[in-house]
């Protein structure tokens, strides 16, 4: 199986802005930001999309959404930000890597389109 860009990411073959890392995760800023703060947090193990996430993922799923506490945090933007997660291709998915969008900075609509 090819890397994914963001497995390249995690082994530096990629640069990126990383704002964040540990064993379990990495968060860097998206390349193609849709709000003025746009970060990825991702995990490092490959779960191609939330979908297949298994009961076995339960500790690293609970980690992630505690960083988005921490990285939100650092950023100052805690009080105000978004949270998504496409799945899938109607979700308009594009890398099979498990990852959280966490935009900021900018108002945002209900509901999301
Ligand atoms: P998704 O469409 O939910 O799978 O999100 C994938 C995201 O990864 C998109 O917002 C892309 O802009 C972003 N992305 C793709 N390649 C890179 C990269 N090398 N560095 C940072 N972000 C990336």
């Amino acid at each position: 199986m090819s890397k994914t860009i963001f497995e390249k990411v995690i082994s530096r073959e990629i640069k990126a802005d990383i704002v964040y890392e540990d064993n379990w995760c990495i968060a860097f800023h998206d390349i193609n930001p849709q709000a003025p703060v746009h970060v990825l947090l991702v995990t490092k193990k490959v779960i191609p999309k939330l979908s297949e996430a298994s009961e076995e993922d339960a500790e690293l799923l609970g980690h992630l959404m505690l960083k988005v506490a921490d990285v939100t945090h650092k950023l100052n933007i805690k009080d105000n930000f978004r949270v998504v997660i496409n799945n899938g291709p109607m979700a308009c998915q594009t890398v099979y890597h498990l990852h959280i969008h966490i935009l900021s900075g900018r108002m945002f609509h209900w509901p999301p389109g």
